[in-house]
């Protein structure tokens, strides 16, 4: 590559960002404020590698927060290095990339190869299942045990690792632990922190796979270093060979998911742990005008145990003052967002430029009425997603159990959806065979089946192995189809043999509402048409060495599972082929790394923002969450570009209550900071909802 190329490529970057990008090969933090461009250098850095220092794009992984902002960074990457190059760059989050390895060397992990990932939904069902066969009578909710053995596998703890150590709290939670862990192993299904945990102890254990991935990957680079958890940093321990080197870009006072496990001290432990280091720091905010990054500062300065105090400097000028609103109710917030998306639009600014982003998801509610009401398209992220739906959720469940007819619990979910006769008792009757047996429930079945074939056997078996052959059959045909058909023709086979769409038109027709959500039977057909679009779309390079397993069915579901949670994917609803411009509406948590031209920060108000929880636990001496929270408002102000509303309500009703509330404490430690200061000083200017007219001069 000439040197006119690499002057290109730093061409758009800022002395910092330049340095970052053409840095010699080596261990490289980028720690800096929100909007600095951190995103920008990872992504011009990927192009560097490939012009530059010749890398091949399959020796490069970069690991992202979602898999939006992985798609995001493929399609920049791809721009600058083409299509065909960009396919063989290993860009995902940490768990696709798990999965990935786990699927090419699923029996060095102790898994078959086949195997399924559990979401969170089937997770809980699968525990509340367990917690019910033992006669649980403790207080932990099914979604309360998975996310404590989440954080046991966090800490990279077996069952039998915490079987004596762990004495406190609720004793049946270890023997809960230890079955799921049996049974996850014997339906051959992992769950999300299992692809982590068992990705560790694949490299951990397995020496010529590690040695692999050491010769493979050259360099690796990852965004929103401070909301990884320690699994995580122990898995790129693991990758990183004595040949690799790690870009890790960062802003730890963005860091917001400590309840999840992250810990953004890694970003501490960074510097020791991959010595030596060079680390960059960036100032400039090429994102926001000034007078919202004065608010960022002031507010952010005020948190504890920063890594790096950090002062954002604009580049966009003063800007319009932030908006304080003050409003009476919940109800009156909304209108007010509502009135004044319309009135901006009508101003000539597109709705896609807009985000309503809220503390809990409860809030979206009343603001998608308002929106609908006014005719204002929108779409939500992390609502219930497509994937979620029960109707979707069915037919996967049938492409499970295909997969894998070990997965009892796909099996349990389906064996009677549609309707066919096979009642609770029936399923009872059949588990306790399985468990009697050691066999799963399908291949329990078979068996009971070809055992009534026997002229002697009672009629009650008869009959129960007549019904029970309808499903087999079913599955049969299904199974041959599955050798037959492409993709979608199978996802089309699934949805149609089995009479799901039939089920579901009927159930469609009897709700009869005619609202979107209850075309269930079209969201059935939307599945097929996602399998073709997923079908044209590349499977990924297969790994050298190993049986990666590139059926597309297998592909297809592994994709469905992993998008399908809040988690790793901020993908929103859309209605079928709508291709408009959409308000956006997330909570804040979902809105990291993301950047709009106009924002509206709803109940930025006491028991909300910072949380009832953590403004407790505040006074009670304990930081932690209240620090999060005030990080989590910090994302929230930084995501603004032009212009930020801020909004309270002195009343708001929850779960049937109104209580009163008021401004948020952030706000009243914000204002008070500026209270010497002439009006004209401030940043901000607090109003009235109805002074729309005013606002927009
Ligand atoms: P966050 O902390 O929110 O993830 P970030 O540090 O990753 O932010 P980017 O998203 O990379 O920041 O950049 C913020 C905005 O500034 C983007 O619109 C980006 O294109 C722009 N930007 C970054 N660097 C420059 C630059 N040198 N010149 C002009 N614009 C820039
Ligand atoms: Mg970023």
């Amino acid at each position: 590559m000439s040197s006119l190329d690499s002057d290109f490529l730093l061409k758009n970057l800022n002395e910092g960002q330049k340095e970052a990008v053409s840095a010699p090969l080596s261990n490289v933090l980028v720690i800096a404020g929100a909007g600095t461009g951190k995103t920008r250098v990872l992504v011009s850095r990927i192009s560097w590698l490939v012009q530059v220092e010749n890398l091949k794009p399959r020796e490069i992984m970069a690991v992202t927060f979602t898999n939006k902002a992985a798609k995001e960074m493929q399609e920049r990457i791809a721009m600058l290095i083409g299509e065909s190059n960009v396919r063989m760059l290993w860009a995902s989050t940490f768990h696709s990339v798990c999965l990935r390895l786990l699927r090419s060397y699923s029996r060095q992990a102790g898994l078959q190869p086949g195997f399924g990932v559990l979401d969170t939904d089937n997770q809980t069902a699968f525990i509340k299942r367990i917690m019910s066969e033992i006669d649980y009578i403790g207080e932990l909710k099914p979604s309360e045990v998975a996310s404590k053995i989440s954080k046991f596998k966090e800490r990279r703890q077996r069952a039998a690792d915490v079987a004596f150590s762990y004495k406190e709290e609720d004793p049946y939670l270890v023997k809960i632990y230890d079955i799921y862990e049996r049974e996850c192993i014997s339906q051959n299904v992992v769950d999300f922190s299992e692809l982590l945990l068992r990705t560790v102890e694949l490299l951990e254990n397995n020496e010529s796979v590690r040695d692999l991935q050491h010769r493979r990957f050259k360099e690796i680079l990852v965004d929103e270093f401070q909301d990884t958890n320690s699994l995580q940093f122990d898995f790129l321990k693991l990758l990183a060979g004595p040949q690799t080197h790690i870009m890790a870009v960062g802003d730890d006072d963005q860091s917001i998911y400590g309840w999840r496990g992250a810990d953004y001290t890694n970003m501490s432990n960074f510097k020791k742990d991959f010595a030596p280091v060079k680390t960059v720091l960036l100032k400039d905010n090429y994102r926001s005008t000034q007078n919202i990054l004065d608010m960022a500062n002031t507010l952010i300065a005020k948190g504890s145990e920063r890594l790096l105090p950090k002062v954002l400097e604009g580049n966009n000028g003063v800007g319009s003052k932030v908006n304080i609103i003050k409003c009476a109710s919940e109800y009156v917030e909304s209108d007010f967002i509502v009135n004044t998306i319309k009135l901006l639009h009508a101003k000539g600014i597109s709705y896609d430029d807009f985000a309503v982003l809220y503390r809990t998801n409860q809030q979206s509610l009343l603001l998608e009425q308002r929106l609908s009401i006014s005719g204002i398209p929108f779409v939500i992220y992390g609502g219930q997603k497509f994937f979620e739906r029960a109707e979707i959720q069915d037919a996967l469940a049938y492409m499970r159990l295909l997969l894998n007819p070990l997965d009892d619990q796909a099996l349990r979910r389906i064996i009677n959806v549609p309707p066919r006769r096979i009642g609770e008792k029936v399923v009872t009757q059949l588990s306790d065979i399985a468990y009697e047996r050691g066999s799963s429930l399908f291949e329990t079945i078979k068996m009971l089946i070809d055992y009534a074939k026997d002229e002697n056997v009672p009629k009650e078996l008869k009959s129960l192995a007549k019904k029970l052959s309808v499903f087999y059959d079913l599955m049969e045909k299904l199974k041959a189809c599955r050798e037959s058909q492409n993709l979608p023709d199978l996802v089309r086979s699934v949805i149609e043999i089995t009479g799901l769409v039939d089920y579901y038109k009927q159930k469609d027709l009897k709700s009869n509402k005619g609202a979107l959500d209850n075309q269930k039977h079209k969201n059935l057909e939307q599945l097929v048409s996602n399998a073709s679009v997923f079908n044209n779309e590349r499977f990924g390079e297969a790994l050298e060495n190993a049986e990666e397993n590139l059926d597309p069915l297998l592909n297809f579901i592994s994709n469905v599972t992993l998008s399908s949670s809040t988690e790793l994917n901020a993908e929103g609803i859309e209605g079928e082929g709508q291709r408009q411009a959409l308000v956006n509406l997330m909570t804040m948590h979902a809105s990291k790394g993301l950047e709009f031209k106009v924002v509206f920060l709803a109940g930025f108000e006491k028991n909300l923002l910072p949380s009832f929880r953590s403004e407790n636990d505040f006074r009670e001496g304990q930081r932690r969450a209240y620090d999060e929270e005030r990080r989590l408002a910090y994302v929230g102000i930084t995501r603004a570009q032009e212009r930020l509303f801020i909004s309270y309500a002195l009343s708001r009703t929850v779960y049937g209550r109104t209580e009163n509330t008021g401004a948020s404490s952030f706000l009243r430690e914000i204002v008070a900071q500026y209270k010497e200061q002439k009006p004209d000083d401030r940043p901000y200017k607090i109003s009235l909802p109805d002074i729309l007219g005013s606002l927009l001069k």
